[in-house]
């Protein structure tokens, strides 16, 4: 016999020989034992875990010619050694048939199939058909096939091997007894690859096997022929081919994961150059960016695994030595980190499929790897630990998030979205209060405090525009992270009011703006406007010449028009024109004055559930850094 590969040679002809499908096995047994057999079988799972193996084995057993037991009995085990068992092994077997589905899939083979199947076997006792991916059948073939399976001739048995069961009818799946193989375990293959190795006098370091095992992915078929390619390019020493891990690799064209560890850790380490380099090493040395993607994905998945179960749970299939380093790995970050890389690499593999430049694609992913590393997690963020880390850095901490989807304008839904349905035109600065409704109970000191304090940090460090117009006049509509927290709020204020007292001439004008802001902004309150006014009574409000100018910070031309949108519009041109003002105006984006805070801390009643929300260092912060509101605040104790 000329050379026959590993896979075929090493076929299990036992059920005991097959590996990893127990649950199988002696249920297939027990049922030859007690001669309960069923007219149609469906064998389902990943390819190359032993399903054709045991409907041949199961067509042995049916047919074997040395029965144990009394002659009415299938037996357990094939003999292996009579006419009937060597034919089935050889697939010249007449009574055991093997179609292959892929290729006879239409009505017409299975309309053969059928009225053949009607004839007594021509020698042993049963007619058995194997189906290989029987899911390829098509509906009508299907149909000509249930006739037959409604009502078998007793000497007929079909075995479908499918890797999609829910592709075949269910009126054909009710029919039929279904077994569900599993992925083949890592160790069950490696001691396969072992035993083989030993057997085809192959030298065979573990890790050289190991690896194969690795390759096969849960399939005993894969890792065999990985194993055959292996051995037909081994260099042999004395007569006996030797595997080496480096060979195996060089065959595979993967990476060892060696290298996937030393990238991540540059992750870890935020080192986006090294990263860079050890990619370009990579590339150069011929690896495609979508393989290395392919296997960065399996080397996140297990150091994922290995942080959620630890280094020898069940849910890593590879050796020891890979699960101490996916441990090594886990260790280096947190489950969240883990579960967000592994999301940006499988999407970047994704990508890869579809785009030109693939390399490029690859850098981004890994950059984006490292710059999500930079996102801190809420509550760490809200509680100003990590080494003051979030506080100290809020660029770096805001920088991923605008890298990873269109810049946001900041203030966006804070300022769209009213505390209250009442409208307080708070003038900005010094001696800009006037009295509106919400403002009767905020006490004249506190607010002008809780206004500006946290009004300067954000001019200098996050708005650029504002930055740059802050100069000329008030400034600065929402608090970013202060340097240090709390802590600089007196300083900062300080500086605030100053500036403020200075600036205030330029932007309050003539008294009447007042006037027209608080008309403004009730008007709008009245019709349904409450975001819109809002947002306005946020900005600061300029007479320039006749046009009324209001600046709106942190909001973009086209948020604003999508919040004072043309029935707004109209409102305000009323207003204007009833109060005898010019009716022209213009809403632009600018620097406002951070007033939605100051409505908001002015709002609840002294000794409220809200007051005492607002009051919480905890709420103050997270306001603070996403420019956020209260809206609400529920007290669950009363309910
Ligand atoms: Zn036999």
């Amino acid at each position: 016999m000329g050379y026959q590969v590993l896979a075929r040679k090493y076929r299990p002809q036992r059920f005991a020989d097959v590996a990893g499908q127990d649950h199988v096995t002696r249920t297939l047994l027990n049922a030859l034992t007690q001669n309960r057999i069923a007219h149609g079988y469906i064998f389902s799972g990943h390819r190359g875990i032993g399903k054709t193996t045991i409907a041949r084995i199961v067509a042995q057993a049916l047919n074997c010619r040395n029965e144990i037991g009394t002659s009415a009995r299938p037996t357990p085990e094939p003999c292996g050694v009579c006419d009937s068992c060597i034919e089935v092994r050889q697939g010249n077997a007449v009574d055991v048939i093997e179609i292959d589905a892929a290729t006879n899939r239409g009505i017409d083979e299975i309309r053969e199939l059928r009225d053949a199947a009607r004839y007594s076997p021509a020698r042993d006792r049963y007619k058995i058909y194997i189906l290989d991916e029987a899911h390829q059948i098509t509906d009508a073939a299907f149909n000509a096939l249930l006739k037959t399976l409604e009502e078998p001739p007793a000497h007929v048995i079909f075995m479908m091997a499918t890797t999609q069961p829910e592709d075949i009818p269910q009126t054909i799946r009710s029919r039929c007894q279904h077994f569900s193989f599993h992925a083949v375990k890592f160790d069950d293959i490696l001691a396969q690859l072992r035993m083989i190795a030993g057997q085809e006098g192959v030298e065979a370091e573990d890790a050289a096997l190991a690896l194969l095992a690795e390759a096969g992915d849960g399939s005993m078929r894969d890792a065999l022929s990985i194993m055959d390619q292996a051995i037909a390019s081994a260099p042999v020493e004395e007569g006996r081919p030797v595997l080496s891990t480096v060979q195996i690799r060089e065959l595979m064209g993967s990476v060892p994961n060696a290298i996937f560890e030393r990238l991540l850790e540059a992750v870890a380490a935020g080192q986006s150059a090294a990263l860079m380099q050890q990619l370009n090493l990579l590339v150069n040395a011929g690896h495609s960016p979508s393989s290395l993607a392919r296997q960065m994905v399996r080397y996140l998945r297990n150091a994922l695994m290995a942080k959620l179960g630890g280094e020898e749970t069940e849910l890593l299939q590879i050796s020891g030595d890979e699960r101490a380093r996916a441990m090594r790995t886990a260790l280096l970050f947190t489950e969240e980190e883990l579960t967000r890389d592994l999301q940006i690499i499988l999407r970047t593999f994704d990508d890869l499929n579809y785009r030109q430049e693939q390399r490029f694609h690859l850098e981004l992913g890994l950059l984006k790897l490292i710059h999500a590393q930079r996102l801190l997690p809420l509550e760490e963020l809200l509680s100003g630990v990590a080494g003051g880390g979030g506080l100290r850095s809020p660029a770096p901490a805001s920088a991923p998030r605008a890298s990873a989807g269109p810049p946001r304008p900041a203030a966006t839904t804070p300022a769209i979205t009213p505390t209250t349905p009442t409208y307080s035109p708070f003038g900005p600065g010094a001696g800009g209060w006037s009295s509106g409704p919400g403002m009767k109970q905020s006490s004249a000191a506190s607010p002008v405090g809780e206004l500006v304090r946290p009004a300067i940090s954000t001019a200098t460090q996050i708005a650029p525009e504002s930055q740059a117009a802050a100069p000329k006049r008030v400034v600065t509509p929402f608090p970013a992270a202060s340097s240090n927290g709390f802590g600089s709020a007196e300083t900062v204020t300080e500086g605030a009011l100053a500036r403020a007292t200075e600036a205030a001439p330029q932007v309050l004008g003539p008294p009447t703006v007042e006037a027209l802001r608080h008309a403004i902004g009730s008007a709008l309150v009245t019709a349904g406007h409450e975001s819109a006014s809002q947002l306005l009574g946020s900005g600061a409000w300029i007479l320039d010449g006749a046009t009324l100018r209001i600046e709106v910070a942190g909001m973009g031309k086209k948020m604003l028009s999508l919040t004072v949108n043309a029935a707004a519009e109209k409102i305000i041109r009323q207003e204007l024109q009833r109060l005898g003002a010019s009716p022209r105006f213009l809403v632009v984006p600018g620097t406002g004055t951070g007033q939605v805070e100051a409505a908001m801390m002015s709002v609840p009643v002294a000794g409220s559930i809200q007051e005492a929300a607002l009051a919480n260092p905890l709420v103050q912060r997270a306001r603070e850094i996403f420019k956020a509101e209260v809206r609400s605040v529920v007290d669950l104790r009363r309910k």
